[in-house]
Parts: C-alpha cells; structure tokens; sequence
C-alpha cells in the first residue's frame, strides 16, 4: 500500500514538473531568440551591394561602379598579374570582402563607399589604363582578372557568419601580424600570426635603408624635436623588443623610445620587421618583407598556390577559422 501510494506520488510529480522543465526550456529560447546576432550573410543580399560609389582622390569626383567590376580594378592594380591564377582569385575575394566590410561598417569618405588611395583604402586602376600599362599581353592579363573574379562571384571571406575585414599586404616576410600590433585596439580572432613558407624568393622580402648620422637625426627632429643621440654609443640605438609576428615593438632612439610602426613611418621603411646597425657614419637598416603584416601575404598566397593549394584552402590559411561564403 505504501509502495503505491509512493507511486502516485512520483507518477503526479512527474506530470507537474515536465511541463514546468517545458515552459522554461521554450523561456529560454524565445530570449535568445530575441537576442540572436542576426549574420551579415542573413542580412545582406548580393544585390545590396550591385553598385558602389568610388571616389576618385585626385579628382574628388564619385563614380557608380558596379561591385565585380571595381573588384576587377582593385585586383589589376593590388597584385601582379604573373602571380597563380589561385593566388588572384584569393585576392579577388579579399578584396570583395574588404570593400563590403567598408560599405556595411562604414565608409571612411562622406558621400563615397571607398577610395582609389592604396595609402586610405584599396589601389584602383581602369580597365584601359591597365591594359595599356600591361602593353602587348593587355588583353590576356585582363582577361586572366576578370577570369579570377567571375570565378569567385558572390564570395566573401565570413567568420562565424560575419563578414570579417580582410587586411591584406604585399609580403608578410614568413610570419603575419596582429591588429594590435599594428593599429593598436582589440586583436581579431580570424586575424591570428601566421607562418608561410617560400616568400623569401619574392623581390618584396628583403630591402636596406641607408642614412647619414644626419638624415637620420633630421627625420626624426620632424616628430621629437628634442632627440639626441650619441652615435658612437652602440647602446644608444637599439630594438627592445619584438612582437609576435616578429616585428620591432619598441626601439631605442637615442633619448626616444618609439614603435616599430613609428619608425617605420618616419624612415620610410617597407615594414616594422627590420634589423637595425651603426655602420660607421651610416646608419643602416635592413627590413624583411612588404606592408603592414596583417592579413593576406600577396607574394605568400602565390607561394601557396604554387604549392598546389585552392584559392579557399590559400584565405583559411591567412584568415584563422574562417569560411568562404557565397551569397544567394
Ligand atoms: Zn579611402
């Protein structure tokens, strides 16, 4: 009797808490369905982005473009033409994806999505500049682009859905760079230091800068107008410290302490990945690769390609984590 009053007990408890384990199972998902991050690749249609408005800098005039056709532009004039027909398809979806990224995230210029400045956002050239700069294999080269870029229509470069922003640069000198290291701010996942093997036989690796005690000292007096240095102090000019990517983080300048970027800047240097001696009167620095370091490495993706790798197995590569997305 006991047992099946216990039963009872038991059978009428498990009637009343399902439901109740139910309702709070359903609570839960109409929260994160209120708070669900709605995905960019959900968002957006292709179509949204059918015509782009470029500013020309020099001319200050905006032109209406279509997307695929500045995607053409930007690849003729970002990467040689010479390089796998993989490693420009990489390119034209980076770049599809970096102009995008701009369009959705915000433009830098008031009444245009993006610029013709390689220096503020992406090189341009039109098609019949590029053709005749090519010269005799014009028209091949250009039909190499627009081949790459038809290939690859509608794809953009996501990271857990997102449209990511694609940095890319000429030559990483084998290893990439953090956003932080660079621009300063938060690091981005999909934006991790990576290794790439064959750069070094890229022109682009490897370039030497030369100054006088002088030049050096008159460069510098731009930005610290109080800078000393003794140069016959081997002490007195000297890198500190390094980032991850193994590029200069801090140097010692005399009386100064400065960023690899900095530097860079100031001297006019290829990249912050440099080495740096007091040679005599001369001051020499000896720089390894070619840009900021994040991102795609250009002469990289064609090593990658000549490897044997896709042009999607080439951005998994340098973007960590992400997938190659196409729009409906
Ligand atoms: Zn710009």
């Amino acid at each position: 009797m006991k047992k099946a009053i216990v039963y009872i007990v038991l059978v009428i408890g498990i009637c009343f808490t399902i439901p109740i384990f139910l309702t709070i199972k359903f609570k839960i998902q109409e929260v994160s369905s209120e708070n669900k991050v709605i995905l960019d690749i959900e968002k957006y249609a292709y179509t949204d982005f059918e015509k782009i408005k470029l500013l020309h800098k020099a001319t200050s005039e905006i032109e209406e473009v279509a997307l695929d056709e500045y995607v053409t532009a930007v690849v003729s004039a970002e990467i040689p033409v010479s390089y796998d027909l993989e490693a420009i398809k990489a390119q034209s979806v980076a770049t599809r994806t970096y102009t995008i990224y701009k369009i959705i995230h915000g433009s830098k210029h008031e009444n245009a999505d993006i610029c013709d400045d390689a220096s503020c956002c992406q090189a341009w050239i039109s098609r019949e500049d590029r053709i005749s700069k090519w010269g005799e294999n014009g028209i091949d080269n250009m039909n190499k682009i627009i081949q790459a870029v038809n290939a690859t229509v509608g794809e953009v470069i996501t990271y857990q859905g997102q449209i990511i922003n694609a940095f890319f640069h000429s030559n990483s000198g084998g290893k990439t760079e953090t956003v932080s290291n660079v621009w300063g701010g938060t690091d981005l996942p999909y934006l991790q230091t990576v290794e790439t093997a064959g750069e070094e036989r890229y022109t682009q690796y490897s370039s030497e800068v030369t100054f006088t005690r002088d030049e050096l000292l008159n460069k510098l007096k731009e930005t610290y107008s109080d800078i000393q240095i003794n140069f016959d102090d081997k002490e007195s000019i000297k890198i500190l410290e390094l980032t991850d990517g193994g590029r200069v983080k801090t140097i010692r300048l005399g009386n100064k302490e400065l960023s690899g970027v900095e530097s860079r800047r100031i001297f006019g240097l290829k990249s912050a990945n440099f080495e740096v001696n007091i040679e005599n009167e001369k001051i020499v620095f000896k720089v390894t690769g070619n840009g900021h370091g994040v991102g795609m490495s250009q002469t990289g993706a064609d090593a990658l390609a000549k490897q044997g790798k896709t042009y999607q197995e080439i951005l998994s590569h340098f973007y960590t984590g992400v997938e190659i997305t196409k729009f409906n």
